[in-house]
């Protein structure tokens, strides 16, 4: 059983990440243009809901299963549901039908069955494309020389919607570690809108770690688990 107790520290940690969110924002001149996305994954249904009561809207999941239940659980709430996760083909028709956003795309193949697979009725899918800002060997992302070629197959697919783009960077303990790494992002966008003609403002990046240096490279909306919802199991 919820008591009480949970449900209002859960409430607090996240006035306190709005707060951090509004003081940064105001610190690194960003006006309202950062937005939250809660990333609930693994946490129940009924933290889902007491955010949502507080006037929280978007939710970020990366496990299919425990997040269908979620949305199935939650059907009645006019939640935009973001889906984080690595994408196996296989899983490609649920997070179409049952998703607002897809932060997490690198294949083309991915993007096409999405594409399809979009059910008519709804709008069409917001996607970002995932960017491998460090360039690792073994990380998903596409890598920012392809990211030109990548985004044009992207605009052919009509029940897709290119937002912008999205990192995972490695994680760094130095505040200007971390920026250096958003700063590529940030580029990579601007580079993108210039190249193909292009107003996208989509930056998702920054999570509980390193929210400030994301805020002051220019995140438009920040991936935030931990400090909202406690650490995971
Ligand atoms: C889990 C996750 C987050 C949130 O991370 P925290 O460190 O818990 O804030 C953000 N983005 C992605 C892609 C994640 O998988």
């Amino acid at each position: 059983m919820t008591d009480d107790l949970e449900r209002q520290a859960l409430i607090t940690r996240y006035e306190h990440v709005c707060a951090r969110i509004r003081q940064y924002s105001q610190q690194y001149e960003r006006g309202d243009s950062v937005h939250l996305l809660a990333v609930s994954k693994t946490k129940p249904a009924w933290m889902v809901e007491t955010l949502f009561r507080q006037g929280q809207t978007d939710f970020g999941e990366n496990y299919l299963q425990d997040a269908l239940e979620k949305i199935t659980q939650l059907r009645d709430l006019p939640i935009n549901w973001h889906y984080i996760g690595a994408i196996q083909s296989n899983k490609t028709a649920d997070i179409a039908a049952n998703f607002a956003w897809v932060h997490s795309l690198d294949r083309l193949k991915i993007a096409q069955r999405l594409n399809e697979q979009r059910p008519d009725g709804l709008p069409p899918l917001k996607v970002c494309i995932q960017v491998n800002v460090g360039e690792e060997a073994q990380k998903s992302g596409v890598a920012l020389a392809e990211l030109g070629d990548f985004a044009q197959s992207l605009l052919q697919m009509n029940q897709l919607q290119l937002q912008g783009l999205m990192c995972i960077p490695r994680p760094e303990e130095e505040f200007e570690a971390q920026r250096a790494q958003f700063a590529q992002l940030r580029r990579g966008l601007a580079q993108l809108n210039e190249q193909l003609n292009l107003q996208l403002n989509c930056l998702s990046m920054g999570m509980s770690a390193d929210l400030e240096a994301a805020v002051a490279e220019g995140a438009s909306l920040v991936r935030i688990g931990t400090d909202i919802f406690g650490s995971r199991d």
